[in-house]
């Protein structure tokens, strides 16, 4: 690990910034042989999860792998442009620029939950921006961390991009390398790991984390289409999804309404669970049990469970399909109100009255996407406004995740810094502040010895 990483910081001192071209052929590359993988992606995917939706790999791991790597490569040109800024009236006649700088060796970690698109779609910024990349997929999908590896190493020599598996240990040494930045995506605990080995380099990070994403429907919602938008959005990879609507908060009176609604939305995406391929798998038995738990506490408290199951199957725990399952005004001391769920189970809260439900998302975590659907725009506004999150859908669920023109990124539990199209193009460069003497220059009135034009100047400049 350490010998590739002084290769490559070697490699990046020696080869200096590349081109415009080398970056857009190196970024070519990359997404043409996306597509002639897909099936394979798809199943190290599927044999690492139990069940994956092959459709589901290709919506969520492959497009927007391919739409990072088009968008980037068309606008790449104009991010990479010095910007010029004005010195203002006191500095003049000089001139000032804003240079992109690839910072030099980057870090990627990524999770197991989209563990191509989280690997992908840094990578493409990190390389967008000039720099060598070393990528540590995740040990829970090691399949499809195997398959990275191998894709990455056809692609590029090792000091350029390398990939390193392995398990916590090695992502703990990995995070100790002297990275020129480090970006994380997995969960808020191990970011506080990663973040305080990063400190002892002085490594700047991005830190992409999890939490509890709330969806607030508006008393005026129009609840057909936003429980089809929140069934999508929650069951999307069986709810193995950072920025799934986590729980809902709903009019009271809207109840009922809302349980008929999302049982027949469910019966509608998933006629059966066991056997249909649509339907995801939990990655592994731990996080299986983890929810179970979730679960069994709930209704161990009286809570209640609505399990839909609209086939009426039996799921052996051994194919790991949770079916999905709302529960009804759970207590704030549960499991399920207290931890980031990340499976199929959607906890409802009512109100009563609308401001409750921005004060219940203001008195937790800032969390990772807000989701709010209504056709009052002042009440639109008002959620916007009032909330503080990483990122917004409105009348939607996750689909801010794929503009490429939004910064993706959390705030507070939720994460550190975003990336996406040029933001990512951004995070990787470094912002270099130039200034541009020009031969008849004002400065120098401002030079020893001081005195009498030193005194006018100072009067000049305090009136500003
Ligand atoms: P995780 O934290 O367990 O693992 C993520 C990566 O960190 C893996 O590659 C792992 O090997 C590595 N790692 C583990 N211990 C480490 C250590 N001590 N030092 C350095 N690296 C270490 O997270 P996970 O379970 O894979 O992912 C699920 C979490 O990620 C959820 O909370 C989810 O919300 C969040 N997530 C966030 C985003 C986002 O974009 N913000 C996207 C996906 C997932």
């Amino acid at each position: 690990m350490r010998a590739i990483f002084d290769a490559q910081r070697a490699a990046f001192l020696r080869a200096g910034p590349p081109s415009l071209e080398e970056r857009r052929a190196d970024l070519a590359k990359l997404g043409d042989a996306i597509g002639g993988k897909v099936d394979r992606l798809a199943a190290a995917i599927a044999a690492d999860f139990g069940n994956r939706s092959h459709y589901e790999t290709e919506i969520a791991e492959v497009f927007p792998a391919q739409s990072a790597v088009r968008h980037t490569r068309r606008h790449l040109a104009r991010w990479m442009q010095p910007r010029r800024v004005s010195v203002g009236l006191e500095l003049m006649p000089a001139g000032a620029r804003i240079i992109y700088q690839p910072v030099g060796v980057v870090g990627i970690i990524s999770p197991w939950n989209y563990p191509f698109n989280l690997a992908i779609v840094p990578l493409v910024a990190a390389l967008a921006a000039g720099n060598r990349v070393m990528l540590k997929p995740s040990e829970l999908t090691p399949r499809t961390s195997d398959f990275i590896a191998e894709f990455l190493a056809g692609l590029f020599p090792l000091d350029k991009v390398a990939t390193i598996v392995g398990g916590p240990e090695v992502g703990h040494a990995f995070s100790r390398l002297q990275f020129d930045h480090l970006l994380y995506t997995g969960s808020t605990a191990v970011g506080r790991l990663v973040m305080q080995a990063a400190a002892e380099n002085l490594t700047p990070v991005t830190l992409e984390l999890g939490g509890k994403s709330p969806c607030i429907i508006g008393e005026d919602a129009a609840l057909p289409s936003a429980i089809e938008s929140i069934v999508y959005g929650k069951l999307l990879n069986a709810g193995q999804t950072c920025i799934a609507p986590d729980y809902v908060l709903l009019p009271e009176q809207r109840l009922d309404e809302f349980i008929g609604l999302v049982v027949g939305t469910v019966q509608k995406f998933y006629p059966t669970l066991a056997a249909n391929p649509d339907y995801t798998s939990i990655v592994n038995d731990r996080h299986y049990g983890r929810i179970a738990k979730y679960l069994a506490e709930a209704k161990a408290s009286g809570t209640r469970i609505i399990e839909i199951n609209p086939g009426h199957e039996e799921l052996a725990p051994r194919t790991r399909k949770l079916p999905p399952t709302l529960v009804i005004e759970p207590d704030e001391n549960l499991s399920v109100m207290r931890e980031e769920i990340f499976g199929p189970v959607l906890p409802v809260k009512t109100y009563r009255r609308f401001d409750e439900a921005i004060d219940y998302v203001n008195q937790h975590p800032r969390p990772l996407a807000l989701y709010y659907f209504g056709g009052d725009p002042d009440k639109r506004d008002a959620v916007l406004r009032k909330t503080v999150s990483g990122g917004a859908s409105v009348n939607a669920t996750l689909f801010h995740f794929a503009a490429e023109n939004l910064p993706f990124g959390g705030i507070g539990a939720s994460g550190i810094g975003a990336y996406h199209g040029e933001f990512g193009f951004q995070t990787f460069s470094h912002r270099k502040g130039v200034f541009l003497q020009s031969r008849f220059s004002g400065t120098r009135l401002l030079h020893p010895p001081f005195g009498r034009i030193t005194d006018l100047m100072l009067r000049v400049l305090r009136r500003g």
